[in-house]
């Protein structure tokens, strides 16, 4: 089999409340769905966020192109070798995302060939179901409390909530209404996005103990790693790796300085799917969960993340997904998005063969018609984050 065309088609989705977080606020977001078409007329799907921004990823794909057209599907490991040795792209990071769009539509098709859904090629059901948290948008203390109580009343186990984009007395005023409104029992994550000194953090820290926080995320800055070792070495909340994680070399010397107590892993961090079952592979070794991580997705790219957990036991946290935020999807039966798609917080690991997903033609068409007339509003870059926020840490 041999890939003959790769299809690129960046998309726009809004959200039903905005996204804010330490660097901006996003009305939606934007993925480039990717099809990849063979000889034999098998189409396998794949998706990347568009991180930074869809002009790039749709730049590396132009650029892997030479690579991947005339290559076997079917020889993952053999492609993504010659994606990164032959053609030099092993220092992934922005070109991660299209990366592992190309590689998911290769699993796509290894699934769609061999009849089998891509839980059973990553190591069979390990759970049917897979956790997600509900994401909470950062808004009035009224707000969040609002849809904490609508993330319990839905089931979820896990809410998410960005901070550190506003003083530290306005995040603590969401927190307490996030537990008020959710209940003792919810997993309260709360994520700054490196927003702290390690100073800062530790007030933070010690300021929020009384909300019995799941996890939190990122505090401080992921390029420090004594700095993160620091932090955890004076508090008892449990810390989660995030921008510290983006690549399995990222990871390892994470678990090296005892930085964190859970590793996020991401696919379209980390050029594909094999390369998230190895970080997650390496991350039980040394004893610690991972939390699969997104930049943002759809149904396609959440599919191929969902099929690797469910096959994988140190999934053990809430995942990431967007369910909570997407007023609509471009997969049939809107998989990803909205929330109401999920159960207790949970989504079930589809069956049929390969992703098991399929392009809604329609949504497609009128997504990407979003994009290409109003996309501005959903890129990662907020004019607005220039005058406020320029600089990290915040505090
Ligand atoms: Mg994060």
């Amino acid at each position: 089999m041999r890939i003959t065309a790769l299809r690129a088609t960046p998309v726009a989705v809004p959200y039903r409340t905005d996204e804010v977080w330490a660097f901006g606020r996003r009305a939606g977001l934007v993925s480039v769905l990717l099809e990849m078409e063979t000889d034999e007329g098998v189409t396998g799907l794949g998706e990347a966020a568009a991180y930074p921004s869809a002009d790039v990823v749709l730049s590396v794909l132009r650029g892997l192109e030479p690579l991947v057209v005339g290559a076997d599907p079917l020889r993952v490991e053999a492609l993504i070798q010659r994606i990164d040795v032959v053609g030099t792209w092993h220092h992934v990071g922005h070109s991660s995302p299209a990366i592992a769009a190309v590689e998911t539509a290769c699993w796509d098709i290894l699934g769609k060939v061999s009849g089998q859904p891509l839980v059973n090629l990553f190591g069979g059901r390990f759970r049917d179901r897979v956790e997600y948290f509900h994401y909470v948008a950062a808004a009035s203390p009224e707000g969040v409390r609002d849809e904490g109580r609508r993330a319990a009343e839905a089931g979820a186990r896990v809410c998410y909530l960005k901070i550190g984009a506003d003083e530290l007395a306005t995040d603590i005023d969401r927190v307490a209404a996030l537990r008020e409104g959710a209940g003792p029992e919810m997993g309260v994550r709360v994520d700054p996005n490196e927003a702290w000194s390690p100073g800062a953090a530790l007030r933070a820290l010690r300021a929020l103990r009384e909300y019995d926080l799941e996890l939190v995320e990122q505090p401080v800055s992921g390029r420090n790693l004594p700095e993160m070792a620091y932090v955890r070495g004076r508090s008892d909340v449990p810390l989660l790796a995030n921008e510290a994680s983006w690549t399995r070399a990222d990871q390892l010397a994470v678990l090296q300085h005892g930085a964190a107590d859970a590793i996020s892993v991401d696919h379209q961090m980390d050029g594909g799917l094999l390369n998230m079952k190895r970080s997650a592979g390496m991350c039980a070794a040394a004893g610690l969960p991972v939390v699969k991580h997104s930049l943002g997705e759809l149904g396609v790219a959440l599919a191929a993340g969902l099929h690797v957990i469910a096959a994988t036991p140190n999934f053990r946290c809430a995942n990431q997904a967007y369910g909570a935020l997407l007023t609509d999807d471009v997969v049939i039966g809107a998989f990803g998005g909205p929330a109401a798609n999920y159960r207790d917080g949970c989504l079930e690991v589809p069956d049929g063969p390969g992703l098991g997903v399929t392009l809604d033609a329609d949504k497609v068409a009128r997504y990407a018609e979003l994009y290409r007339s109003g996309a501005a509003e959903y890129t990662f870059h907020d004019p607005e984050a220039l005058r406020t926020a320029p600089a990290l840490p915040k505090r």
